[in-house]
């Protein structure tokens, strides 16, 4: 009698705790043993989700009158993108497609959004991704309909707004911050991730401009970010300041080195004992050597050719 008490107790647990899981979390993960993809996505506030494929993170808006779809990332991922939009928005429409910025690794695959929900659907982006997309002109990225100027715009969808904010240069001249003011949310691709390091040297990126803009970042009102890239999950304000920290140390590493005669070689080795405390960071073992040569070079290149 005991076994069986404890076996049913033990079912019903299971059952609670299966029930519960089910009926709260709308959420699905595609990653099939030797299968090509690997997508998941998952709620990150209330009616904001977040789509990862591969080390790509995008995210879609839920609203009363239908859903709001960033960056689409490409063809492949916007076909899970659509499914994750339809499961979390049944039978809506899809109001608009906004592109973060103009690099096409995030803004490709608008073309299967609306093939599913409408060749119609709205396409917004800043004026000056338009006119690189125009210059461009690759089928496979349909251009914005829809541009915001360095001023912003605040976009109104039923009950939620969505405010694209310019805040700087730090990663193209054509970055738009979405921020939630309902979600106390940002949407931050690529000019910050979460607690990772940057792309190998950092190849023309104006480290003090990116460093300014993630400080502007910080007088934005929101509680949550969500990347394009870096650790799963939504950071929060501390993460930003974690970025600005990590890039300023990469700096100052690189200033000490030069002044004290260093070579490039020589500066990864010390930078790589004096900041211990990224060893756990995200592409770490790929990157952070290449980010100290990055940070060395543009240093020489911006720093002191200003002096002499
Ligand atoms: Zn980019």
């Amino acid at each position: 009698m005991k076994t069986i008490g404890n076996t049913l107790i033990r079912f019903f647990t299971l059952a609670l705790i299966w029930g519960v899981f089910t009926s709260t979390t709308i959420a699905a993960t595609a990653q099939q043993p030797g299968s090509e993809d690997d997508v998941e996505w998952y709620a990150i506030a209330d009616n904001v989700y977040q789509l990862r494929y591969e080390h790509y993170y995008t995210i879609f808006v839920v609203t009363d009158k239908g859903a709001i779809a960033f960056d689409p990332l490409s063809d492949d991922a916007a076909e899970h993108y659509v499914h994750a939009i339809k499961a979390a928005s049944p039978g809506k429409p899809l109001l608009a497609i906004i592109y973060s910025h103009r690099h096409t690794d995030h803004a490709t695959g608008a073309n299967v959004l609306r093939r599913e929900f409408g060749d119609d659907v709205p396409i917004i982006a800043h004026e000056r991704t338009l006119a690189y997309l125009k210059e461009l002109a690759d089928e496979d990225i349909p251009l914005p309909t829809h541009t915001v100027s360095d001023k912003g715009e605040v976009l109104h969808y039923g009950d939620t707004d969505i405010e694209l904010r310019y805040i700087g240069y730090g990663h193209t001249d054509t970055m738009l911050v979405a921020r939630l003011p309902k979600q106390r949310m940002v949407y931050a691709v690529d000019f910050a991730s979460r607690d990772s390091v940057g792309w190998r040297e950092m190849p023309g990126w104006p480290l003090d401009e990116l460093i300014a803009m993630q400080r502007r970042l910080l007088k934005l009102d929101f509680d949550k970010v969500a990347f394009g890239h870096g650790r799963a999950g939504p950071g929060d304000r501390e993460t930003i300041k974690r970025q600005i920290l990590y890039y300023e140390n990469l700096l100052v590493q690189a200033r000490a080195a030069i002044s004290d005669g260093l070579s490039e070689d020589e500066t990864v080795i010390r930078t790589a004992l004096n900041l211990p405390q990224y060893r756990g960071w995200g592409n770490y073992n790929k990157w952070f050597r290449l980010n100290v040569r990055g940070a060395y070079r543009w240093v020489q290149e911006h720093e002191l050719n200003q002096t002499r």
